[in-house]
């Protein structure tokens, strides 16, 4: 379904865009400028605080984009580590922006290191069996726009939290393309967003530090190997043998493991970097030692790092996290076999962390409170 807003965001418009239309209208390009800066280092609310632009400027541009295409709606804490966002867009549909924060010894919780997780469209279409955010198929994608001030909307929280000196930086230390929705199935969009949040006149934040997430889509993998932007790729695999991979994912039977571990390895070379292969571990149906010693043979062949996930339940979905023990042999065999692994302890379990369940339940409320 396509969503066509009344008019455009303007957080969705590049520097050469931007000054284009504005010549366009008769206005100095130089503007162009003046109102990034208002974006992506003041950040303004409002078109009324772009106090260096004439009125009849402010008034076209009111007229022309709309400057606030997500609404925050709540934020949701979970045990100081997490702060999970919940924004509302211009068709009421609702997506999620996660902050986590990894406490560094010695320093408190303002200096400690941020990772933004960010979705990239409403719902999502790959239908992989464990994950809320595909238990409704996709809804729609999200705007370059949409996708862009849902960093706007992280660092007015930032803000807000640290000292005005600071302000205008960028207050996180990584970028993860890992909320809802499938990047790749998406590409225009996450592209052109990715490109506005690195340009120096957008929020200058570095390619290396933004890692997207996919769930293998073979032939935008390749083409994302060529682009200019440097990102770091992670591969979500959970399976390591294609009939335990289809049982969970269906996109594998489109693109089975032979064609996307050579588009993995043509990623890898092309960039000249690691690139990560994440795996949930689920009880009964990954976590056995032979998938274990085949998840290492593929990492040790692609110099892969490997991020072992243990499962996040989610209501109504019959899957389980194997037992600690077992999480441990699981990455014993990788570890063993000279793969680099981390077995991570997810942060933010306790407030719905697997992308998507914030916003299922939030939408299941709502209905809920239509009905009545
Ligand atoms: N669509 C992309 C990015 C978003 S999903 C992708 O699939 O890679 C981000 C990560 O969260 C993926 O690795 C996904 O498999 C994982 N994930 C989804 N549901 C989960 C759950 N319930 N518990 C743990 N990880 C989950
Ligand atoms: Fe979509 Fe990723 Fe969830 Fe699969 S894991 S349904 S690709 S968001």
């Amino acid at each position: 379904m396509r969503y066509l807003p009344a008019k455009p965001s303007i957080y969705g418009e590049t520097l050469d865009s931007l000054g284009a239309q504005l010549a366009a209208h008769g206005h100095p390009a130089f503007r162009a400028r003046q109102i990034t800066e208002w974006l992506y280092k003041k950040r303004v609310r409002s078109w009324e605080d772009m106090t260096n632009l004439s009125r009849a400027l402010r008034a076209w541009l009111a007229a022309t984009f709309e400057l606030e295409p997500t609404k925050f709606v709540l934020t949701k804490q979970s045990e100081d580590v997490t702060d999970k966002l919940l924004l509302e867009l211009g068709d009421q549909s609702l997506i999620e922006t996660v902050i986590i924060r990894a406490p560094q010894l010695g320093v408190g919780q303002e200096n400690s290191r941020k990772t933004i997780c960010i979705s990239t469209q409403v719902g999502c279409a790959m239908g992989c069996k464990f994950c809320a955010s595909g238990l409704d198929g996709l809804k729609r994608n999200l705007s370059a726009g949409e996708i862009v001030h849902q960093l706007i909307q992280v660092c007015r929280q930032e803000d807000a939290r640290t000292p005005r000196a600071h302000a205008e930086l960028v207050s996180f230390d990584n970028l993860v393309v890992m909320g809802m929705g499938e990047p790749l199935h998406n590409y225009d969009a996450i592209l052109r967003a990715l490109t506005i949040l690195n340009a120096d006149w957008g929020l200058g934040f570095g390619a290396r530090r933004i890692t997207l997430s996919t769930s293998g889509l073979v032939p935008k993998i390749r083409q994302l190997a060529d682009e200019p932007l440097g990102l770091r790729l992670a591969i979500s695999l959970h399976g390591a043998t294609d009939e335990v991979r289809e049982q969970i994912m269906p996109v594998n039977k489109k693109y089975p493991l032979a064609e996307l571990i050579p588009a993995i390895r043509e990623f890898s070379e092309k960039r000249g970097r690691m690139v990560t292969l994440e795996f949930i571990l689920i009880e009964d149906i990954n976590d056995s030692l032979d998938q274990a010693g085949k998840l290492r043979d593929i990492a040790h062949d692609l110099h892969a790092h490997v991020n072992l996930i243990p499962y996040n339940t989610v209501e109504g979905l019959p899957w389980k996290r194997p037992s600690l023990t077992r999480q441990e042999k699981f990455a014993q065999v990788l570890d063993r076999g000279g793969v680099s692994v981390t077995l991570r302890r997810e942060k933010g379990h306790a407030i719905d962390a697997a992308c998507g369940q914030l916003r299922l339940k939030t939408e299941k409320a709502r209905a809920a409170t239509a009905a009545n």
